[in-house]
């Protein structure tokens, strides 16, 4: 997000500075499962999801893990989760996910075109896959949403599935494919390529991590970096780190972090053409330029939780159930940090009550990869006092967020 809306901001007179501790895109930017997900307009919290969440979190194996810890300290933030099951909250996430899921290819290659990139992404769409007939019968009935927001997809039995992507396991219910999405096939490579075009363009860069944020008259003050730079204007997009910076500026938000998984099967012993989405089992297996990386899973945890990489050893296994000829073992295990509001939205606009010198966007969940240019054309819009290209309304930061 942060690289995007460097990008999106740059014009002649303006001197953006991106701050980041890291190389920028280098933390969970860099290991997502790489998929421009058009067609992915569902909220986590679907209705439904209060009667099937016990039994996902019972199974060692299952798609979401639930820590103790997270409990005590986020306990409101699971029952505000919860709340967003109800089928008329579910319905306007969707809206609000789709405007800026359904057109985000077409901003990457604006975004791409402008600084004088190629478009890296390959474009053989999305496959949703299903092992068992009860998912996939599930799986159908969800997709009204999906034809609610006007997403091209198609329903596929076991045999034409399998026709698409021949290493897929023959006992497959059936499977959903979405054409029009994508994938990139080695996302850290996008972020570096966005950061060098951002450097020749004149872009500055602090490397260091930002201790407070404070407001300073109609400028904000950058503490931690030595020269406590004062910023005319200043865009917070820190992920899974914002609530902290959000709150030193008057604006405490129910931010947390979805903690993912990869692993990686640099020979895999089969080939995909396309992302296949395991939703039953919560992660996807995208061919990628160093192998398969198999990424996903939900895991309810804080920032400072160890990582509990048996998370990432549950994907190779679960994956030799849908795809049995894969070879391991899997290596360089990975985990990354979602940053998630219980609606599954970011919030993506100005501070209400600065709405020229802040701005935000963070917390766009699963989603992140897939919305970063999008979201980069709504700020750069409203930095220059414009009319974004779609209503912010639903991302605002003050929007309420009900416990029940
Ligand atoms: C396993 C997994 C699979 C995923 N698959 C997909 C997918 O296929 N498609 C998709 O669209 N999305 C996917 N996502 C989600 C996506 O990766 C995230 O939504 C996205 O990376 C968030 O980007 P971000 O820029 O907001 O946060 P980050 O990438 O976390 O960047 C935040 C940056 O802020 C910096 N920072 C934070 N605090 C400070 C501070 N105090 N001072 C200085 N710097 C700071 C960090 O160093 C970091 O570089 C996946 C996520 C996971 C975990």
């Amino acid at each position: 997000m942060g690289l995007t809306t460097a990008l999106a901001l740059q014009r002649p007179g303006v001197t953006v500075t991106l701050i980041d501790r890291l190389t920028p895109g280098s933390g969970t930017s860099s290991g997502n499962a790489g998929i421009i997900a058009t067609s992915s307009v569902h909220p986590e919290a679907m209705p439904g999801l209060l009667s099937s969440l016990p039994a996902m979190l019972l199974s060692p194996q299952g798609p979401v893990r639930l820590r103790p810890s997270f409990l005590l300290q986020q306990f409101p933030w699971l029952l505000r989760f919860l709340a967003q099951a109800r089928p008329q909250r579910a319905e306007t996430a969707s809206v609000a996910t789709s405007a800026l899921s359904k057109p985000a290819l077409r901003f990457w290659d604006g975004l791409l075109q402008q600084v004088g990139l190629p478009s890296p992404f390959t474009r053989k769409g999305l496959l949703y896959a299903y092992g068992s007939p009860r998912s996939f019968t599930e799986a159908l009935r969800d997709n009204a949403y999906r034809t609610r927001r006007g997403i091209t997809f198609e329903v596929l039995d076991g045999a034409a599935a399998r026709a698409l992507e021949p290493a897929l396991a023959p006992s497959l219910a059936g499977a959903i494919y979405a054409p029009e999405a994508a994938h990139h096939p080695w996302p850290q490579t996008l972020s570096d390529q966005l950061f060098e075009r951002f450097r020749a363009r004149g872009g500055l860069f602090v490397g260091g991590a930002v201790a407070a944020l404070a407001r300073e008259g109609g400028q904000v003050r950058v503490h931690g970096l030595g020269a406590q730079p004062l910023a005319d204007q200043l865009f917070l997009c820190a992920g899974a780190y914002s609530a902290t910076l959000a709150k030193q500026l008057g604006w405490p938000v129910p931010l947390v972090t979805e903690r993912g998984y990869h692993i990686l099967h640099p020979a895999p012993g089969l080939e995909l053409t396309r992302t296949v989405l395991f939703p039953e089992l919560g992660f996807a297996a995208t061919p990628m330029a160093e192998g398969l990386r198999l990424a996903g899973t939900v895991e309810l945890a804080s920032l400072e939780a160890p990582p509990a990489w048996d998370r990432a050893e549950v994907l190779s296994r679960n994956a030799l159930r849908m795809l049995p000829a894969l070879r391991g073992p899997g290596v360089k295990p990975w985990l990354g940090f979602r940053p998630s509001l219980p609606d599954s939205l970011p919030v993506l606009g100005a501070a209400p009550d600065a709405p020229q010198e802040i701005f935000f966007a963070f917390g766009h969940g699963h989603l992140g990869l897939t919305q970063a240019a999008v979201s980069a054309a709504c700020l750069a819009a409203l930095a220059e006092g414009e009319a974004p290209p779609l209503d912010l309304g639903p991302y605002r930061i003050d929007r309420p967020f009900p416990l029940f």
